[in-house]
């Protein structure tokens, strides 16, 4: 096909005309695309490292390890599980139907639409499309338009790489994706804001299309009396200003118990130095904020008088500070929506139950995490509140594991992913029973009387 000027219409129709014809569904034909998808990153890694240094002078460092890393990990592990993931389970089979056979098939929805947001656009992008290839799906992605070099970079290899009946990479806003969004999916896997997850859905509803939704919300961090304050400070300021608080898991704010509230400041502002000596001068160890709508956003949560440490910026390079502010209440500007931001405020409790009852109070966080080797406390935290995911005694971790799955709950998200989750997202599993001809009990059928149904009762009872 040749793909130029190509509508959106027509390129679904071609993809969904290649589906059909059944070439995606071998497993030969699946790895051969991650490996190929493998090959054409690495070859091509030093442009991914341009491009996103380009959007918000991210080192090459922090994009190895927050973005392509995890992209190979996800490709290294599909690549070698695919043959166990593709194999029909056996299933036990119930009384009524011996002896028959139970299995579940798995198989790909079809053509698939995945949109990206800009916070870490590789891993976003790319980590479903790897999923939805090894399902076996062709896929439609979308990257977000504000990361425009790391998006550029993607639809530009990818688009090289593999005929758009397989992958289709489009740089587009708004408009391309509401576009896109008219068309009848079999699936859509949407990453990006709570209101934004809101349109997808109901685009999605018209044609019934089922989704994944990756979205965000205010992801809280206990720190209870018991903690190791140092490695507690440590471990907090690394995962909220690693990419500058842009990332979606971080902690939004910390819950700390008052009797450690002033020992536990102080300790993340000596992390703050130690791990942010030099911020100003990027590109080593910190990230610019993504454009002037966020960076004003950023500066308008900032309420000056409660700033603990940090609160300077500069416009120009788009940097905010690490900055911790104190003193915080639920009523506190910074506590209204998602700051999604290098902004931390601290919140200190007297009682914990009522900390938790706030939490509870409010949306269902995407992450939470618990600093505390208290048992009891953190079994009642984790049973109380209903979240996502989450860690104990760290931050962020928990998503470098791909045998825990990823996803949101309530309006943090639905769906999950990574790993077999991922490859289940882009599946449909369908239950098959299977009856040997040689076998059929009497007792099903008509004429029915008493006698039979006592012994249906014995029986199913
Ligand atoms: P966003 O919702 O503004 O954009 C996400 C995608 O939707 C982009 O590709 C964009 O082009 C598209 N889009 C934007 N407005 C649209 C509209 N009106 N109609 C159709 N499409 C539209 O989100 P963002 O700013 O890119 O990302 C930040 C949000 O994403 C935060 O809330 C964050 O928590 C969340 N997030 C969640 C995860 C996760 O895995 N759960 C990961 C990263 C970010």
């Amino acid at each position: 096909m040749n793909d130029q000027n190509m509508t959106p219409q027509n390129m679904l129709a071609a993809q969904k005309e290649f589906f059909l014809s059944g070439q995606t569904k071998p497993l030969k034909f699946r790895i051969k695309q991650l490996k190929k998808l493998k090959s054409a990153l690495i070859k091509n890694e030093e442009y991914f490292y341009e491009a996103i240094y380009k959007d918000f002078g991210k080192s090459k460092f922090e994009t190895y390890t927050t973005e392509l890393s995890p992209v190979y990990s996800e490709l290294n592990l599909s690549i070698k599980k695919l043959s166990q993931w593709v194999k029909p389970e056996k299933k036990k089979t119930n009384l009524a139907n011996l002896p028959g056979k139970s299995y579940i098939i798995p198989e790909p929805l079809g053509s698939v639409f995945v949109i990206g947001a800009w916070n870490y656009p590789y891993q976003l992008s790319l980590i479903p499309l790897i999923s939805a290839i090894a399902a076996g799906n062709t896929v439609v992605l979308k990257p977000s338009e504000l990361s425009f070099n790391a998006s550029s970079i993607i639809a530009k290899i990818l688009n090289r790489v593999f005929i758009p009946e397989i992958i289709r990479v489009i740089v587009g806003g708004v408009k391309e994706t509401k576009e896109l969004l008219d068309l009848n999916f079999d699936k859509i896997f949407f990453t990006g804001s709570v209101p934004v997850g809101k349109i997808v859905y109901q685009a999605a509803a018209k044609h019934l299309t089922p989704v994944t939704l990756e979205l965000g919300g205010k992801s809280p961090t206990f720190v209870l009396a018991d903690a190791k304050i140092k490695m507690t400070a440590k471990r907090i300021v690394w995962g909220k200003f690693l990419n500058a608080g842009q990332t979606c898991v971080a902690t939004d704010y910390i819950l700390v118990d008052k009797k450690i509230e002033k020992k536990l400041l102080e300790e993340i502002k000596k992390q703050i130095s130690i791990q942010f000596p030099n911020f100003e001068n990027i590109p080593e160890n910190y990230v610019q904020i993504i454009n002037e709508r966020n960076f004003d956003r950023l500066l308008n949560l900032t309420d000056t008088e409660k700033v603990y440490v940090g609160g300077t910026y500069d416009k120009a390079k788009r940097m905010i500070h690490p900055t911790v502010l104190h003193n915080i209440t639920f009523e506190d500007t910074a506590m209204n929506d998602e700051i999604f931001g290098p902004i931390l405020p601290v919140i200190a409790y007297d009682n914990l139950d009522e900390a938790i009852h706030e939490v509870k109070k409010r949306p269902k966080p995407l992450a939470l995490y618990i600093f505390s080797s208290h048992k009891k406390s953190i079994k009642k935290i984790h049973k109380e509140i209903s979240f996502g995911g989450g860690a104990v005694n760290d931050t962020i971790m928990h998503l470098t594991n791909h045998n825990l799955s990823f996803g949101g709950t309530g309006s943090s998200g639905i769906g999950n992913y990574h790993g077999y989750a991922g490859f289940q997202a882009f599946s449909h599993f369908k239950s098959i029973l299977k009856k040997p001809f040689w076998f059929e009990p009497k007792l099903k059928y008509a004429p029915y009387n008493d006698k039979k149904l006592k012994r249906l009762k014995r029986l199913m009872g």
